[in-house]
């Protein structure tokens, strides 16, 4: 399986459009050693030619410039992208579908909760089902096993188990529509296995690491993790206030309770941490932060990596 990252950073990319904090600032000046990034982004393929998007994020239409196997490939209109799985409905994990509205037959994986927020509620996303054999909209169940298939139902060969990872809805959900969604249904990781047995997880919302996680990652090759913030308390000391990482629903990185403590014992796949925020100092490559993720077994995701499973 060809495992892609086509964008490593949270929502806001780095540097963020109306963010000065130190990182961002110095990363405009030329002064930060690190590297800019946009919204997290994946894309998954078992033979290298039909690929499969983990959500869409808001930097989708660049992403796949920059990513010649995504390219049309022949015809007069033409795409290796078979579809898109959501994991969850924020607007850096669902706006980049807006951008593949141009009449392209393609599969969206979603929880019934998710479809109902985009399909429902809404109707710019209606764009996708403007003409018969659009976008068929496939519904998965948290707890589930399916195989990611193309539109005309062909097996790519990756099978995919879902699991609820938190019941946190975007903001822009209204309370009364939360009130008949499933919280089981709000954010989910992914396991993917391909042919060849490689298991990818991909859980890039993580609001709390539960006692049997550590042992689950520890069957995969490679694990790409909730890498938002360094601490709990990064943003609020950033921005004079607001919420914490906690609260936002995401376990931080660093401290007696972080990921990396926790994932301490996770030793057979890689461990990489993407959706990264612009605040975060391990993106500082000379940063002590970034000294001890490294130490620790982790590394920093880069928009551009690869890795084959
Ligand atoms: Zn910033």
């Amino acid at each position: 399986m060809r495992v892609e990252i086509l964008g490593s950073a949270a929502g806001g990319g780095f540097p963020q459009w109306n963010c000065n904090c130190r990182n961002c600032r110095w990363l405009r000046a030329g002064t930060l050693l690190a590297k800019g990034r946009t919204q997290t982004q994946v894309a998954v393929s078992n033979d290298g030619r039909v690929w499969f998007l983990l959500n869409a994020s808001p930097d989708l239409r660049l992403q796949i410039e920059c990513t010649p196997v995504l390219h049309p490939r022949h015809g007069s209109r033409d795409s290796p992208i078979a579809g898109v799985l959501l994991t969850g409905a924020d607007i850096d994990q669902i706006a980049g579908l807006l951008s593949l509205r141009e009449v392209q037959p393609f599969e969206i994986y979603c929880t019934p909760s998710l479809r109902r927020i985009l399909q429902e509620d809404n109707s710019m996303f209606g764009m996708l089902n403007r003409v018969p054999q659009q976008v068929r909209w496939t519904e998965i169940q948290t707890g589930g096993k399916f195989a990611l298939s193309t539109f005309s139902d062909a097996n790519s060969g990756i099978c995919c188990e879902v699991f609820s990872l938190g019941s946190r809805y975007p903001a822009y959900v209204s309370s009364k529509r939360i009130s008949t969604l499933k919280p089981e249904e709000a954010s989910l990781g992914v396991m993917l296995t391909a042919s060849s047995g490689g298991r990818l997880a991909y859980l890039p919302a993580v609001p709390a690491i539960n006692a049997s996680l550590p042992q689950y990652l520890d069957t995969t090759d490679l694990v790409l993790f909730d890498g938002t913030f360094w601490d709990n308390d990064e943003l609020a000391r950033f921005h004079g206030g607001g919420a914490t990482a906690l609260e936002m629903g995401h376990v931080p990185v660093s401290g007696a309770d972080g990921s990396m403590r926790a994932l301490a014992g996770v030793r057979h796949p890689r461990k990489v941490f993407v959706h990264i925020n612009n605040t975060n100092p391990m993106l500082d490559e000379s940063s002590s932060e970034r000294a001890e993720a490294r130490a620790a077994g982790w590394e920093i995701a880069e928009d551009g990596w690869q890795f084959e499973l």
